[in-house]
């Protein structure tokens, strides 16, 4: 099949570029290639250029300007915020206005991307606890719990605001009131909530935050990380060392074109996201519905109540994984086992909700984006119905389920 006839349904993946992103970043690809920290009149015109870019990212945050720091993405800002855990420590320290022994205690959860996992089970190689909290079968984390979980010696507490493969969105400001109330930083990947969820870093006090560009409709490899200058001020230890750019927190020449293409999502994200997740939520419900019309034995993963408005995990009892992914190969969709799928081990993140391994093999992350249309999501229903359908056709176990044999209570003797 045709490359453009593809049905481009991974949006949680990546998002392909808005137009008027590319037609914002071409002149800085072309004629205005002026390094910003040059001295001279050329220069002034990419320097401009990145600050309004800074400017619509704090808008849409609620934030100053100067709390914005720019990086190559979601991962490397999730790495500055959990690799400077331990360096927070001296910031309680000042505003408790007293001496403190050292933080080295991190909360997280079970369901992190890895670009929080990983560096977190790094810290623990530096001598710093690590608590990877569980969720509910619903995808969510217990309040209780995380308040439990925080001790006196607590350095940062890191939640994702939104689960990159359930969609289910954790209640960051209610952690975040928690972790000001004990007074405990608080950092969110919030990477796939940014443009799709209001968020205001000061109401709902954030004192961390991780985007990126390339999930809203931006250019892959750049983001940025805020981080809270005041109440408290919030000191990050610089990754990525240098000739001082973003003050000093990360150096390296700006990727001008990338950050004014970031600049220009953040603001069309601001301007269409009230409508556009009344339309996303729309698209997606029909895609549930439509699917659940047709077809017995699916299965919502993770919450539908807390989840992002262009996100639906599915699974499909009675057909098997690689082979649902073939019949539908005009379609790009992610499955279970999607980030993993070279050693085909089902995804954690549905083994953390409890979902069985065999169902987390048969689901289908759908992630409805900006450009899907209403006969896009009719075209899904329709072939995933015919797929699923053929593919249970050829299945005994589908067939005995149906006949009211309990499989799981089936004696597998072999002869
Ligand atoms: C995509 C993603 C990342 C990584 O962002 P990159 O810009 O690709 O490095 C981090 N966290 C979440 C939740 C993501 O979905």
């Amino acid at each position: 099949m045709a490359e453009q006839e593809i049905i481009y349904l991974d949006n949680n993946a990546t998002t392909p570029l808005d137009p008027a992103v590319v037609e914002e970043m071409l002149p800085f690809l072309t004629r205005y290639y002026g390094n910003p920290s040059s001295g001279y009149a050329f220069a002034a015109r990419t320097r401009k250029a990145v600050d309004l870019a800074r400017e619509r990212l704090a808008a849409l945050l609620g934030c100053a300007p100067s709390e914005i720091f720019f990086t190559s993405g979601g991962t490397e800002s999730n790495n500055a915020a959990i690799h400077s855990a331990l360096a927070y420590s001296a910031v309680a320290t000042a505003k408790a206005g007293q001496f403190e022994p050292h933080r080295k205690h991190v909360v997280t959860s079970a369901v992190e991307h890895s670009a929080v996992l990983r560096p977190s089970q790094d810290l623990e190689k530096h001598g710093c606890r690590v608590m990877f909290l569980g969720v509910d079968q619903h995808g969510n984390v217990d309040l209780a719990e995380l308040e439990a979980a925080i001790r006196p010696e607590t350095a940062l507490v890191s939640m994702m605001w939104a689960n990159n493969e359930t969609g289910v969105l954790f209640p960051v400001p209610k952690i975040a009131e928690i972790c000001r109330r004990k007074g405990v930083l608080f950092h969110t990947d919030a990477v796939q909530a940014v443009g799709k969820v209001p968020v205001d870093v000061n109401a709902m006090n954030i004192d961390v935050l991780s985007l990126t560009a390339h999930k809203i409709y931006g250019p892959k490899g750049v983001g940025a990380l805020y981080v809270r200058r005041r109440n408290p001020r919030v000191q990050i230890s610089a990754q990525i060392d240098g000739g001082g750019h973003e003050r000093g927190m990360r150096s390296g020449t700006l990727n001008v074109p990338g950050i004014v293409g970031l600049g220009k999502a953040c603001e069309l994200c601001q301007q269409e996201m009230a409508q556009e997740s009344v339309r996303m939520r729309g698209l997606r419900d029909r895609l549930k519905a439509g699917l659940e019309a047709k077809l017995d034995e699916v299965f919502v993963n993770g919450s539908m109540e807390h989840r992002l408005p262009n996100n639906l995990n599915m699974s499909f009892a009675y057909v098997e994984g690689e082979s649902l992914l073939m019949g539908i190969n005009d379609i790009a969709v992610s499955s279970g086992s999607a980030c993993t799928s070279a050693t085909l081990e089902p995804s954690y993140v549905l083994k953390a909700l409890g979902v069985g391994e065999d169902l987390a093999h048969t689901s289908i992350r759908f992630g409805l984006g900006r450009f899907n249309t209403q006969e896009e999501v009719d075209y899904v229903i329709d072939k995933m119905v015919q797929v699923v359908t053929k593919l249970r056709e050829l299945s005994p176990l589908y067939e005995m389920a149906k006949e009211g044999i309990d499989i799981s209570k089936m004696n597998w003797q072999t002869a």
